[in-house]
């Protein structure tokens, strides 16, 4: 079949790579110049399965409520008039019960264990480069009260099959040898010795390129305007160099994707929000993070990517402005240099923003909504890294007529 995928970003190369070991001849559109320029630019490359909670919880409510009266929190909720910010942030206070808390990190733990394995085997085979680790990831406490609710949240992953240990100070210090200096600082951590990092734009590029070479096309510098139909059919994409026809399109545009299906009647249930990422060159310090991790009393993720150090907080609703500025970050470089003070040069900073295409509920969109041959890839939100492969097996598989390897329940539109 001839597809069509919009978007270049993780979601939509691992989609065009699979799509084509289909054998399928596949178009990828992009409005940027090359693959991975936007949300999949930067993030803070953990493949964090044992971190997949749904953000909607209980204690959401009470953290968005402080955030309307508080500045600079890692969690910035802005009351907007926009109509798709109301009806995103009604249907997130409806996840906000246990139940709902629990079915939902269910899910996206499930995807991600699957996820997880077909990244890993996708790098295994293609040897791509991307400053892959796979030592775990270390989720650090400040404080014992803060460990222990940690630990009670991660009884969710466990019974889900995940490997955790709960670590005190030494251990930490012992699995992660650049926290030592700073270990009296932290009460302790979860270690998720299956979890893991790299960075994902080198590897959606080169991913690109390998699928390029394989005759997948792309097309970059072209923005897809709107999609026709005729029935219950997507015939073409408009863009501003052209149409575009296609068999099957898969719709992969990360958080602008509801901005292409409205005019369809489909209401994608994504909304952007908004995430920091600084990254630091090493330069020869010797104390920088030998694991991945997150330092969960502020929210901080941070990385080692060969020969630098990325730290990414907050979750800011801000529509789709994505400037930033110096200030934007001292909180989250404050942190990283309180644990990791040899960390890196921070008199380096590269700043970068972008836009989580977050679900009210969490788990992605995957799969057909009401055209019988256009396919959701999207919704990826704080995630999008660890669940891309998965998503894009199976998309694939859906689009073969084949069942997918896992339940597709909470993943379809809805
Ligand atoms: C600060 C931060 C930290 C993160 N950390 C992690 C992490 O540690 N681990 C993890 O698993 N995930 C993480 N994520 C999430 C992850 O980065 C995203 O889920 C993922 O990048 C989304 O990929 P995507 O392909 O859906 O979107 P994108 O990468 O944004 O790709 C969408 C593409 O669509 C293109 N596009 C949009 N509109 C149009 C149009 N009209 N015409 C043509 N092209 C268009 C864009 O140019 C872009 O290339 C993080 C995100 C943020 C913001």
């Amino acid at each position: 079949m001839r597809i069509t995928v919009l978007g270049a970003g993780l979601a939509g190369v691992t989609a065009a790579w699979h799509l084509q070991g289909d054998g399928h001849e596949v178009t990828v559109v992009d409005r940027q110049p090359q693959a991975a320029l936007e949300t999949s630019f930067a993030n803070a490359g953990l493949i964090s399965t044992g971190h997949a909670f749904a953000w909607a919880s209980p204690r959401a409510v009470r953290v968005m409520l402080k955030s309307l009266f508080l500045r600079d929190q890692p969690l910035r909720l802005r009351l907007s008039t926009d109509p798709a910010f109301w009806r995103w942030t009604l249907r997130f206070l409806g996840q906000c019960t246990t139940a709902r808390a629990h079915a939902n990190t269910r899910i996206k733990h499930r995807l991600c264990r699957y996820a997880e394995q077909v990244l890993h085997e996708l790098i295994a085979t293609t040897g791509i480069a991307c400053d892959q680790e796979r030592r775990g990831l270390l989720y650090v406490h400040r404080t014992q009260e803060s460990l222990e609710r940690g630990v009670a949240n991660m009884r969710i992953m466990e019974e889900g099959g995940h490997e955790i240990e709960v670590v005190d100070r030494d251990r930490a210090a012992a699995i992660d040898p650049a926290l030592a200096p700073s270990k009296g600082k932290i009460a302790g951590g979860i270690y998720c010795p299956t979890d893991g990092s790299g960075d994902a734009h080198k590897f959606t590029q080169a991913l690109a390129a390998l699928c390029a070479e394989r005759g997948v096309r792309f097309l970059f510098d072209t923005t897809v305007q709107r999609l026709e139909t005729a029935g219950d059919r997507v015939e073409r994409a408009v863009t501003d160099r052209g149409e575009l026809s296609a068999d099957v399109f898969v719709l992969a545009l990360g958080s602008y994707s509801p901005l292409l299906t409205r005019s369809l009647g489909e209401r994608v249930p994504v909304y952007p929000v908004k995430g920091y990422s600084v990254t630091i060159p090493m330069n020869g310090a010797n104390g920088a993070p030998t694991i991945g991790g997150i330092d969960e009393d502020n929210l901080c993720a941070y990385t080692r990517l060969g020969d630098r150090v990325r730290v990414t907080s907050v979750a800011e609703f801000a529509g789709y402005d994505t400037s930033h500025r110096p200030a934007d970050f001292r909180s989250m470089l404050g942190a990283l240099r309180d644990l990791y003070p040899n960390a890196g040069d921070f008199s380096q900073p590269r700043y970068w923003a972008c836009l989580r295409p977050m679900t009210p509920d969490g788990p992605p969109v995957v799969g057909r909504g009401r055209y019988r041959n256009l396919y959701y890839d999207t919704g990826h939100g704080h995630m999008g890294w660890t669940m891309s492969c998965g998503t894009a097996r199976i998309v694939t598989d859906l689009i073969a007529g084949r069942a997918p390897e896992l339940p597709l329940e909470g993943l379809t539109p809805r």
